[in-house]
């Protein structure tokens, strides 16, 4: 489990707390979305500008990636694009949490 980094806002300078967000993955010329729910990041009490540890945004898309890149070469339109949704469970205890 990767545990989130204490640190103030980049854009505000204000208190980041440790939350879990949700995130619609889109790419151009590509019709699907990925929605990904419960993500552990970095949010700001002021400005909720949000960070995601670098670790975690990169399982994240590597998961989604090879949905995109199937779709993408997909030359027959067979279906509609389908909804794409990933839910991660809550971690375990204090996993992704620092002490406030
Ligand atoms: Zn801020």
């Amino acid at each position: 489990m990767i545990p989130l980094k204490r640190r103030n806002c980049p854009e505000c300078g204000g208190k980041m707390i440790p939350r879990l967000i949700n995130l619609l993955y889109k790419k151009e010329n590509c019709e699907i979305q990925a929605e990904v729910i419960g993500i552990p990041a970095n949010v700001c009490t002021k400005c909720f500008y949000r960070i995601i540890p670098g670790k975690i945004a990169k399982y994240i898309d590597s998961l989604v990636d090879p949905i995109f890149e199937a779709e993408t070469a997909q030359k027959e339109k067979i279906l509609p694009s389908p909804h794409i949704g990933i839910q991660f469970p809550p971690a375990e205890g204090e996993s992704y949490y620092y002490e406030i």
